[in-house]
């Protein structure tokens, strides 16, 4: 299977607006973070049945091959679920996004009005920053310009 997208434009990065604690990288999820500080979302994508899949794993997480490599997403999906934290000091958006190619990421809405996100929006990979690294988060597609 080819996969065949054209990235978007290099994602913004900034800090973020609530504290987020730095993750802890272990050995199957290094590559992973090393991509996130460069401005890219690495997914483990299987040779043998074709699909993507997340979190990162060493087999695939469909057919259990260990063919499997990285590979970036474009970047793009849609919004499956999510619940926004209201209580939070900072009020913040947890999502399961569907990523364009097919894994669900739980993750991040960033940069936008939390009251206006419905189920189905599309969003693009931005980054929010923290020391050492950035996480992979979304912002809806109307608040891309
Ligand atoms: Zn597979």
């Amino acid at each position: 299977m080819t996969i065949n997208a054209t990235p978007i434009d290099v994602p913004d990065s900034q800090p973020s607006a609530r504290e987020v604690l730095a993750p802890t990288p272990n050995p199957e999820t290094v590559p992973f973070w090393q991509a996130a500080a460069q401005g890219r979302l690495a997914l483990r994508y299987c040779r043998d049945c074709g699909r993507h899949h997340y979190y990162p794993r060493v087999l695939c997480a469909h057919c259990m091959s260990d063919a499997v490599e990285w590979r970036d997403a474009v970047g793009r999906g849609r919004i499956h679920a999510f619940s926004v934290m209201r209580r939070a000091p900072v009020p913040y958006a947890v999502a399961y996004v569907e990523l364009e190619e097919g894994p669900l990421m739980l993750t991040n809405i960033v940069r936008c009005d939390l009251d206006a996100l419905r189920i189905g929006d599309s969003v693009l990979l931005c980054f929010d920053t923290f020391e050492g690294g950035a996480l992979p988060v979304f912002k809806p597609v109307a608040a891309a310009a």
